[in-house]
């Protein structure tokens, strides 16, 4: 399976708005203790933890992200099964969501990264249009 394959088409829950750009998503990023804000480009690319950004983002801390476009937070009520920190969420553009864990250097952070198997196999399938059997 090629790696384009594995890019995500990501856009707002809140305004729809279309966030994934070449092979990042751009998102506002703010530092949960404060120390920090900037943009903060997640990779598109399921599983993918790599991630650019101007800010020094210490392994363990919590990013508070929102959408670039209309400015709400991306964060939702559920926790990170590994680390309990807050997750956020995008939508899917081939339909669903996909949630991450806000604190950095979590085996959740990366889209996708984290979630029983099932459902990891359910959101290949969505993202690379595999029929289901
Ligand atoms: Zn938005
Ligand atoms: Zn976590």
């Amino acid at each position: 399976m090629s790696k384009s394959l594995l890019l995500m088409e990501v856009s707002c829950p809140k305004c729809g708005a279309d966030l994934t750009e070449g092979e990042y998503i751009p998102l506002d990023g703010v530092l949960a203790d404060g120390t920090g804000h900037s943009v903060v480009k997640l990779s598109a690319y399921f599983g993918d933890y790599n991630l650019e950004t101007d800010l020094k983002i210490p392994d363990g801390s919590i990013m508070n992200f929102s959408c670039p476009k209309c400015e709400e937070s991306l964060t939702i009520s559920s926790t990170c099964g590994a680390c309990q920190a807050p997750l956020a969420s995008l939508d899917l553009k081939k339909g669903g969501h996909v949630d991450f864990c806000t604190r950095r250097g979590c085996r959740g952070h990366a889209l996708g990264g984290f979630g029983d198997v099932n459902q990891m196999i359910e959101l290949i399938n969505r993202i690379t249009d595999t029929p289901n059997y």
